[in-house]
């Protein structure tokens, strides 16, 4: 059993940390803003980090998308700025199912451009009225003489109002299906969401009798929930190296204030309880590497078996980082409550992270699930 990362993760790692030290000064505004950066996504896109995002055959970096690399990658990012997460994740997260279930027309098609980054991704699952229950979507596809009719509105969507198509969840027949829709065909409107405490590139969708033609579902018909399922398979882990950047970061900001900040004759850090508080972060957010990093592993290997050992991983590491980044802010004192300061920031964009992509409720519902399963208890 090896700790270390091995050698080719070492060097993305790197890659991601240079990319991270160049949006620096750029990561404040960016973190500010609903709308699209431009100088943080022309910086992502001459990283080629993205090509991270989809399989050799299509402009990849590997033979087939690494769970591994791209959780690494997001632990940098995360650590920096948001907004330069966020963008990265999306190109995999609104790209996968063409991946997996895609026709060759269809990868070929946009594959290469998520890749470079010449076109940005989007997964339109959520509604009002569906949001961990999934399967109450009401958004329709109906076939029709001419095609494929979609009619719904989906929310929340990130990247709505900036990406070239959706991937839509919608019912079909009695089922799910995932359809991909050209953010540009005739009956597609996107409006912007509500201001979240944390700024987000987001927008609800609304389409009113789109028509498509049958070549533009994702696999067959009925694949809906499958596909939705291999995407959190591979990415949900995504979301747990994230938070463990982020909390990482919040832990380098108090450790600098409360090293330096004398108070009763010493620095806050020699003061016994600010001591625990540090000790306890760092165990913590050794912990969440941790389990990150196998359930990456793992999910290299199998994602969709692998899927418990993802929510455990991200339901660990998105509270983790929220009970730390809550301490730091308690380290810090009043400077930890400034407005516009990092540790300000980072307080902030820990919230979403417990309620998106398998809010910490559903996700223990889930794992309670497995654990009972594989006791074989007669319940
Ligand atoms: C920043 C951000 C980006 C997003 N991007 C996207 C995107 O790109 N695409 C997309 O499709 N969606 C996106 N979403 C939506 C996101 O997926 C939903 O917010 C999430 O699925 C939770 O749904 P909800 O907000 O409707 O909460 P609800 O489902 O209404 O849940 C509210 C609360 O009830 C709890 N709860 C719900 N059901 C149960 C249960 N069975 N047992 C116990 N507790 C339960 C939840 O844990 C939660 O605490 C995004 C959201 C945010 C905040």
């Amino acid at each position: 059993m090896n700790f270390e990362l091995e050698p080719k993760y070492k060097a993305i790692q790197n890659a991601a940390l240079d990319l991270t030290r160049q949006i620096e000064p750029m990561a404040a505004e960016a973190d500010g803003l609903s709308v699209v950066h431009q100088g943080v996504l022309e910086a992502l896109r001459e990283s080629g980090l993205c090509r991270l995002m989809v399989p050799a055959k299509y402009g990849g970096t590997f033979e087939s998308i690494d769970p591994l690399a791209i959780c690494v990658v997001r632990e940098a990012m995360m650590a920096t700025s948001s907004h330069l997460d966020s963008l990265f994740a999306l190109q995999g997260i609104g790209s996968y199912a063409i991946t997996v279930a895609g026709s060759d027309e269809q990868r070929n098609a946009w594959l290469p451009r998520i890749a470079e980054v010449e076109v940005l991704g989007a997964l339109a699952l959520t509604e009002e009225m569906a949001g961990s229950d999934l399967k109450a979507v009401s958004t329709e596809i109906q076939k029709i003489e001419q095609g494929l009719l979609l009619n719904g509105s989906k929310s929340y969507i990130s990247n709505a109002g900036a990406s070239s198509y959706f991937i839509v969840f919608a019912r079909e027949a009695g089922g799910y299906s995932t359809i991909l829709v050209p953010a540009k065909t005739d009956g597609v409107s996107t409006k912007s969401s509500p201001e979240l405490i944390a700024p987000h590139v987001l927008g609800d969708v609304c389409f009113d009798n789109v028509i498509l033609p049958d070549s533009a579902r994702l696999g067959r018909q009925g694949d809906g929930l499958k596909n939705a399922l291999a995407t959190l398979g591979v990415f949900r882990v995504s979301v747990a190296g994230a938070a463990v950047g982020l909390a990482q970061a919040a832990l380098d900001e108090a450790v600098k204030h409360t090293s330096t900040r004398i108070q009763f004759g010493r620095p806050l850090a020699r003061l016994g309880p600010v001591a625990q508080m540090l000790a306890d972060c760092w165990t913590e957010i050794e912990m969440a590497r941790l389990i990150t990093y196998r359930a990456a592993t793992m999910a290299c290997e199998d994602p969709s078996s692998s899927l418990n050992q993802s929510s455990m991983a991200k339901l660990a590491a998105s509270e983790i980082a929220s009970r730390v980044v809550d301490r730091c802010v308690q380290m810090m004192g009043r400077w930890g409550l400034e407005s516009q300061s990092k540790i300000e920031r980072l307080y902030r964009q820990a919230r979403p992270m417990r309620i998106y992509e398998g809010s910490s409720e559903v996700l223990r519902l889930g794992i309670a699930k497995q654990l009972i399963s594989e006791s074989q208890q007669p319940i």
